[in-house]
């Protein structure tokens, strides 16, 4: 299974593709939509998200496909990308922030949490799948 993560409106929305192809979004843990044949004619994943202001946002989620793998998936908010996620195997983390996307990598951790320095939102390491703040160290320039 390989999945990406993302941040929305406080929400925690995840996306993810079985070995079979088959792709699930949760919301907070929860499934708002599934697709048991995956693959790149399949249509985009939409539901609804109320925002903090109590306003409702069309949300889709549409893969995008190397071969017959999801690697991607386009996060759009009322017909406009928002983020591009990218899909990887559970302990690989993307070391991307989940607000916006931005790279991580060389990033210092404060309390297990880091600040991404394009929005400035904070992310814990946790929610990034990473155990240490060393896995945002870039990696070496050469092997010793
Ligand atoms: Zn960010």
């Amino acid at each position: 299974m390989r999945t990406a993560s993302a941040i929305l409106f406080h929400r925690l929305i995840e996306v993810r593709e079985n070995t079979w192809g088959a792709q699930f979004v949760l919301v907070d843990g929860r499934e708002v939509s599934r697709r048991y044949l995956g693959g790149w004619t399949a249509r985009a994943h939409v539901f609804s998200l109320t925002d903090e202001k109590g306003c409702d946002h069309k949300v889709e989620v549409q893969g995008t496909h190397t071969g017959l793998r999801m690697t991607r998936a386009l996060l759009r908010v009322d017909g406009r990308v928002r983020q591009i996620l990218e899909l990887a195997p559970p302990g690989v983390s993307t070391r991307k922030c989940p607000h916006c996307g931005y790279s991580l990598i060389g990033q210092r951790a404060r309390n297990d949490q880091v600040q991404c320095p394009e929005c400035g939102r904070h992310t814990t390491l946790a929610q990034l799948g990473l155990d240490s703040a060393d896995d945002l160290a870039p990696p070496p320039a050469q092997d010793m």
